[in-house]
């Protein structure tokens, strides 16, 4: 951190206006389990380099704009928080600049969440098809492996009108305990049919019937963000197809393990699900 300020002060004393550092601002340093940190990176010249550190885990800085009046370009980085995260964690922000290289750190508190616990009765249907959700999150996951620059504007907004049933972070169990998991979505319940819009900006990357999820649509927002629709009725959109915040993908149904017509809404950030609500307040 010395070594930053005197190079700063040093390079304003021979080039008066030009400035050394980015300029970095974070949402918040205090994030719930399941949040996202969110970074903005500003700076009057490019980076030839710049990552996250959190973790133990590396994530790419993203290019957002360049303002040509105020001569400043923008950068973003979007950091899952794990769930079943707790405590005070590091945040390392890396960058390249005029050959020189900057590292600014972070402390974050990661605030445990309380999202409930509930038993999901299924009527056995969730053991009986539990075998097939193996080789469906195989490929969900490998549909989410490619990193794709930003489409999305913030904020996203709610997909579907209805109530949310099931909090994100919600530990269940299904028929009386024969299987534990938390629950990495949200559930949207409504009538069959009930209008599903996309969330943001993206490229449809999956639309396809599977046993446990039912009909899925998986949308790439760029930036290692990408939206997941469970247990559909109709589906509007094709693989590869580029759709628009609110364009609407697809009906709310009951298809795959469900009790009753919902929409489970996902949302995933390199791979790691967040709560999906924070990203219709996040600007
Ligand atoms: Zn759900």
């Amino acid at each position: 951190m010395k070594r930053i300020i005197i190079t700063a002060a040093f390079t304003l004393l021979i080039a008066g206006i030009c400035r050394a550092e980015a300029k970095i601002m974070l949402n918040s340093n205090i994030v719930k389990e399941g949040g996202v940190v969110k970074a903005l990176l500003y700076s009057d010249k490019p980076f030839s380099g710049s990552e996250v550190k959190f973790m133990g885990e590396k994530y790419p800085v993203f290019f957002r704009n360049y303002d040509k009046a105020a001569k400043e370009f923008t950068f973003l980085a979007l950091v899952p928080v794990p769930l079943e995260t707790s405590g005070v964690k590091k945040l390392h922000i890396r960058y390249l600049m005029n050959g020189r290289e900057y590292e600014h750190t972070e402390k974050i508190e990661v605030k445990k969440i309380s999202a409930g616990r509930s038993d999901v009765q299924t009527g056995g249907k969730r053991a009986e098809l539990g075998v097939n959700f193996g080789p469906e999150n195989k490929i969900i996951k490998k549909r989410q492996e490619k990193r794709t620059p930003i489409k999305f504007d913030l904020p996203f907004i709610k997909p579907a009108e209805g109530e949310i049933t099931s909090a994100f972070g919600k530990k269940r169990t299904y028929d009386g305990g024969s299987y534990g998991s938390t629950h990495k979505g949200v559930d949207i319940a409504n009538k069959q049919g009930t209008k599903v819009a996309a969330a943001n900006h993206g490229v449809v990357v999956e639309a396809a019937t599977m046993k446990g999820h039912g009909v899925t649509v998986i949308i790439d927002h760029g930036g290692g963000l990408y939206s997941l629709y469970f247990h559909l009725k109709g589906v509007y959109v094709k693989k590869g197809v580029e759709v628009k915040k609110g364009d609407i993908i697809a009906t709310m149904g009951s298809t795959g393990v469900s009790t009753g017509p919902h929409l489970h809404w996902q949302m995933n950030l390199f791979g790691i699900p967040v709560s999906p609500m924070d990203f219709t307040t996040m600007m």
